[in-house]
């Protein structure tokens, strides 16, 4: 059969720069095994699932210039290519595994599992789930069923022993069975899980070749027991090194933009990106740094993938991007430009408060000029405020921001203002700090219809600068400020 490789994302957040990193490597694997490539939403976390995610995805891949084969806004053979849209085979599956006793009911509540984690805890152990759902005799099972006790599936994993996987990268690994937990598989409301739809789809869509990020490898027993237990060929399996940054720690948007609109916003070209994610653990057999989609994919070699860490080095990606820039034709050059500046799509957003304190048309370029600019020149003295409560505002109204569904200018007006009433702070002292974060200067347009103009990603990467700027980036602070924000806001943050 010929490669059938699959990205899976799930549309909980905006699409990460990992994920194009791992589509690519899939879409090289599959084009140069004259095979194809599928792309699949894996949308069963309906808590943090936002469809404005999955838009952007697909808006990030076109600009990335990643094609896919098969997938949700395309069809193929295996359609719905969304997990959602596929409840009723997870199921199937789900009761196959019943009736087979490789998995179970439990029907413990959150507070019956809390109390025995605390439990664990005060014995020293590590908590996880004890089986006491195994416990259960048919009768006990069938007089909750009739109750209508809510209830979960689990997967029945052996006591001991070793699991053992291949995987094409690494070799053999091994982990013990006493490491792997009995993993839901079914929800209460009868949605899957990630662990069961992902199995069930990567079979049914006769995934060949599973490749994925290295933070996967833990569940990977897991799955090789479903494809067991469901008498199924489990695919290859290729886990890919996680990206990091130039101190080796994993990639995180709290240290620099990972979102793959930020990197279009502010003016990379597309076919540099990928260029430069095709060099996270791999390389051309002649080493040349600047290479093509095309020429990758003629040239690619999983053997060839280093495991050692790749670094994602936004001063190498600016270097390359502008190797790729310098060599256009004028014409493509300023085309590329005239269709950057037509994305954006700026004055028209900010062509009202722009009037304000002008008096001729060329007054206007300076006025807007960090509209337009990727990051700003910021020091800590820029802001009015003391560093400290500066600091606050802008690492919480980064954490405010992050969350709002439709960014316009009314919303991130009402988000921030929320903000400001609940950190009792007047506007004046709260939106100047925004002020200089966003714009670099203590006054400069309408601040909410400019984030509105800058988009989200290029907003929330300046106020992470000025966060970084104003001493937020230790562990240890932004422990302290994410405590406070939580006590603050009194709800959860989504990491
Ligand atoms: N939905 C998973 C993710 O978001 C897919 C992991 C996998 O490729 O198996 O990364």
């Amino acid at each position: 059969m010929n490669a059938r490789t699959r990205v899976a994302p799930s549309p909980t957040g905006a699409p990460h720069l990992g994920t194009a990193y791992i589509a690519l490597f899939n879409l090289c694997f599959a084009k140069q095994h004259g095979g194809d490539f599928v792309l699949r939403i894996e949308d069963t976390d309906r808590d943090r699932v936002h469809q404005r995610y999955e838009k952007q995805l697909l808006e990030s891949f076109h600009w990335l210039g990643l094609t896919w084969d098969e997938g949700p806004d395309r069809g193929g053979d295996y359609a719905p290519y969304r997990q959602s849209e596929r409840y009723a085979l997870y199921r199937q599956y789900a009761e196959q595994l019943l009736e087979k006793e490789h998995a179970f009911y439990c029907f413990a509540s959150a507070e019956e599992l809390a109390h025995m984690r605390c439990e664990q805890l005060a014995r020293g152990e590590t908590p996880r789930y004890d089986g006491r759902g195994l416990s259960l005799s048919k009768a006990e099972i069938q007089r909750r069923l009739c109750a209508h006790e809510p209830y979960v599936l689990r997967l029945k994993v052996p006591e001991d022993g070793t699991a053992i996987m291949h995987d094409q990268l690494r070799g053999r690994i091994e982990i013990e069975w006493s490491q792997v937990d009995m993993q839901v598989l079914l929800k209460s409301d009868g949605s899957p899980t990630y662990h069961l739809a992902n199995v069930v789809d990567d079979h049914l869509m006769c995934i060949t070749d599973v490749i994925r990020g290295e933070e996967w490898i833990n569940s990977t027993p897991k799955h090789l027991l479903l494809y067991d237990y469901l008498g199924w060929q489990p695919p290859k399996y290729w886990h890919l090194p996680l990206l990091r940054h130039p101190d080796k720690s994993k990639l995180s948007k709290r240290r620099a933009p990972t979102g793959i609109l930020y990197y279009r916003d502010v003016g990379y070209m597309p076919a540099a990106l990928l260029n430069y994610l095709g060099r996270m653990g791999w390389s051309m057999p002649d080493e040349r740094e600047k290479f093509t989609l095309s020429e990758m994919i003629e040239h690619f070699d999983m053997t060839r993938i280093s495991l050692g860490g790749p670094i994602f080095d936004s001063a190498k990606l600016n270097w390359l991007n502008g190797v790729w820039l310098r060599e256009l034709d004028d014409a493509t050059l300023l085309a590329d430009y005239k269709k950057w500046l037509d994305q954006r799509n700026i004055l028209p957003a900010v062509a009202t408060p722009l009037r304000t304190g002008i008096n001729k048309l060329s007054d206007i370029p300076e006025k807007i000029l960090f509209l337009y600019q990727g990051d700003i020149a910021l020091v800590a003295d820029d802001f009015t405020t003391s560093h400290e409560r500066s600091l606050e505002i802008v690492q919480f109204a980064y954490w405010h921001l992050e969350r709002c569904h439709e960014w316009n200018a009314e919303n991130i007006f009402a988000t921030l203002q929320t903000l400001a009433t609940a950190m009792q702070l007047g506007l004046n002292d709260f939106f100047s700090a925004i002020f200089v974060a966003v714009s670099g200067k203590r006054d400069a347009l309408e601040i909410t219809v400019s984030m509105a103009a800058l988009g989200q990603e290029v907003s929330l990467s300046r106020l992470r600068t000025a966060v970084l700027v104003l001493g937020g980036g230790s562990k240890k602070k932004s422990r302290a400020l994410e405590k406070k924000y939580h006590q603050l806001i009194g709800d959860s943050l989504t990491s």
